[in-house]
């Protein structure tokens, strides 16, 4: 499949990798928006929020362990942290391979259109 993050999962494609178990693999944004800018990936290809099931609730569970986990581990877990997605057009999504934006490290600001 022609998907870059999936290439990132499989290790065909370098990335500063933070953090990996049997679920997600997570590594640094190229192009980070806050002083913390990690990406919480499912090693599953999923296209989206949209594409998740019932199914799928236990992986949820491990991608927001493994945030909490990462931001323990970047040291920002007591000075808060932000998790978003993005689907979709109108959020801007532009790899189509379901990823939770982690971001932290300094003052972030309030979101919206
Ligand atoms: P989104 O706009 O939510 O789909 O987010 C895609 C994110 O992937 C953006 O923040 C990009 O900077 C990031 N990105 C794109 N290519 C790479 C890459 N090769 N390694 C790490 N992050 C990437
Ligand atoms: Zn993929």
């Amino acid at each position: 499949m022609d998907c870059l993050f999936c290439k990132i999962v499989a290790g065909g494609i370098p990335a500063r990798i933070a953090y990996q178990d049997s679920d997600v693999v997570a590594f640094h944004d190229i192009a980070p928006q806050a002083p913390v800018h990690i990406l919480i990936v499912p090693r599953e290809h999923l296209s989206g929020l949209s594409a998740l099931t019932t199914e799928h609730s236990a992986l949820l569970g491990a991608i927001h362990e493994a945030a909490n986990t990462i931001a323990r581990q970047e040291g920002i877990a007591d000075s808060g942290y932000r998790l978003v997605v993005n689907n979709g057009p109108h959020a801007g999504q532009t790899i189509f391979h379901l990823h939770y934006h982690l971001l932290g490290g300094a003052q972030l600001g309030r979101f919206g259109a």
